[in-house]
């Protein structure tokens, strides 16, 4: 797949970000695991996604309008059965806060391992171009602000050092009984987002902003779950 068509196309439906869908897709053409998806328009093309995907799946609202898909009601995850993944969307389509949004269709993957969730992000600052970014998922990252950032293209050593100076880091080794996630597989993440050809600076002139939230992280690799990416 044309990595640039992507972002040709969103740009072309005069969209400022790409869709889930889409961001995936440029995630995936740089080597980052992620779900298997379907888009449906509606709870009628449930069956047939369920045909290409294992069970339990995630349901999750496509709009331009929302941002935080689970605030609006808009993620249901661990989905057993059509009919379980059939009833989720017709409460999102209901819910007030979904309804007045423009929506794209509904979203359906299956779910990554357990583990970990982590955040990788970009950003682009004006004097010095792409930076990418690291921490530990929810509130570390949102109440303790623990992320380490580097200028892009960073080396493996880069990426290491970003992962050893997060005050969280023991949580990736293990701490209170939890099992250790795999160190490598966020390395070469971030490799792949920030590295040399990597995702940042191949497309430094047309995205902004991106964020993975979340990285799910087992002991043995690791899946973006969620993915957005900012034009302009
Ligand atoms: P948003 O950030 O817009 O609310 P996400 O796509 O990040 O929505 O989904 C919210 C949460 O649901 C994630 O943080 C994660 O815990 C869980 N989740 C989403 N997709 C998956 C998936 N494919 N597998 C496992 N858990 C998931
Ligand atoms: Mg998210």
């Amino acid at each position: 797949m044309d990595m640039n068509q992507i972002i040709i196309d969103a740009r072309k439906h005069g969209r400022a970000a790409l869709d889930e869908q889409s961001g995936k897709a440029l995630l995936a053409g740089y080597g980052v695991a992620v779900p298997r998806t379907a888009v449906v328009s509606g709870a009628a093309g449930v069956d047939a996604a369920l045909k290409q995907l294992k069970t339990p799946v995630v349901v999750k609202i496509m709009s331009p309008d929302i941002l935080h898909k689970s605030d609006a009601g808009g993620v249901k995850v661990n989905l057993a059965s059509a009919a379980e993944a059939m009833a989720a969307i017709d409460a999102m389509a209901a819910s007030p806060k979904i309804k007045g949004a423009r929506i794209d269709g509904y979203l359906i993957e299956e779910m990554a391992p357990a583990g970990q969730e982590i955040v990788v992000g970009g950003l682009r600052d004006a004097q010095f171009g792409p930076l990418v970014m690291v921490g530990l998922g929810g509130i570390f990252v949102e109440v303790l602000a623990d992320v380490s950032f580097r200028i892009c293209p960073i080396s493996r050593l880069d990426a290491q050092e970003m992962l050893d100076e997060l005050k969280g880091a023991p949580i990736l080794k293990g701490a209170r009984g939890r099992k250790a996630v795999s160190r490598d597989a966020i390395v070469d993440v971030l490799l792949k987002v920030g590295g040399e050809n990597g995702l940042l600076m191949r497309h430094a002139a047309e995205i902004r902003e991106a964020d993975i939230n979340p990285l799910i992280v087992s002991e043995t690799a690791a899946m973006a779950v969620d993915a957005r990416f900012i034009l302009g």
